[in-house]
């Protein structure tokens, strides 16, 4: 688990990442605003610990861009006591929680927690390649935004595919996988193989990217490009 630190108060960045370390987080410190947004769009991190009052950009700011630009890292804002409109002003643009300093240091490791929950939750819940999104919980999928209308089969086909994207997944998978049959004394090639074009009919229909492919003699493979 990655922790971006950004604080520019340097007593109180090395207290975080030696408490934070020695919890195994791997933490990488920011001292102003530009160096911490230029680190969040350069690497990835499972939280970001802002605090508000920097030089030059302010966390706020920090945070407004990133929320912009589609960064979706939680965000665990620091701010001073008396501070409560920054506070207020932090969640409307986009963080996660918000902790007043001074702050006890297993409060912050509670809230990081939680914050980690949260993200691994969400996370598992949906399943994304490229802009085709499915939805774990609603049973939505979507390619570029627009909703696609599956059959139950369809969509168990293509969960199976989403989560083995990338690799090259056989009939013999799909079959034992996906249509459940243990053995295969009923070959199910055809079947598939109409589900398949049925499938690659929604989901690459009339758009530029394709994304689901035929790997001659093996099978199948999703993913963004040629395999
Ligand atoms: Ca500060």
């Amino acid at each position: 688990m990655r922790i971006l630190v950004v604080e520019d108060e340097r007593k109180v960045a090395r207290a975080l990442k030696e408490g934070l370390e020695a919890e195994g987080y791997q933490v990488v410190v920011a001292e102003s605003g530009e160096e911490g947004f230029f680190l969040s769009h350069q690497e990835t991190f499972d939280v970001i610990v802002l605090d508000l009052m920097l030089p030059g950009r302010s966390g706020t700011e920090v945070l407004e861009t990133l929320r912009r630009r589609g960064v979706q890292t939680p965000v665990l804002i620091l701010t001073a006591r008396d501070a409560v409109e920054d506070r207020v002003q932090g969640l409307d643009t986009g963080a996660d929680d918000y902790l007043v300093k001074p702050f006890a240091f297993p409060e912050l490791l509670a809230r990081i927690r939680a914050l980690l929950r949260r993200g691994r939750q969400d996370q598992a819940l949906r399943l994304k390649v490229s802009d085709l999104e499915m939805d774990l919980v609603t049973r939505r999928v979507t390619r570029g935004g627009s909703q696609l209308e599956l059959t139950a089969r369809e969509f168990g086909l293509l969960e199976y595919l989403l989560r083995h994207q990338r690799q090259v997944v056989s009939r013999e998978m799909l079959a034992r996988d996906v249509w459940q049959e243990a053995s295969r004394a009923t070959p199910l090639d055809n079947v598939i193989d109409v589900h398949m074009a049925r499938l690659r009919k929604k989901i690459d229909a009339d758009l530029g990217v394709k994304l689901l492919h035929t790997v001659r003699g093996v099978g199948f493979v999703l993913q963004e490009g040629e395999p």
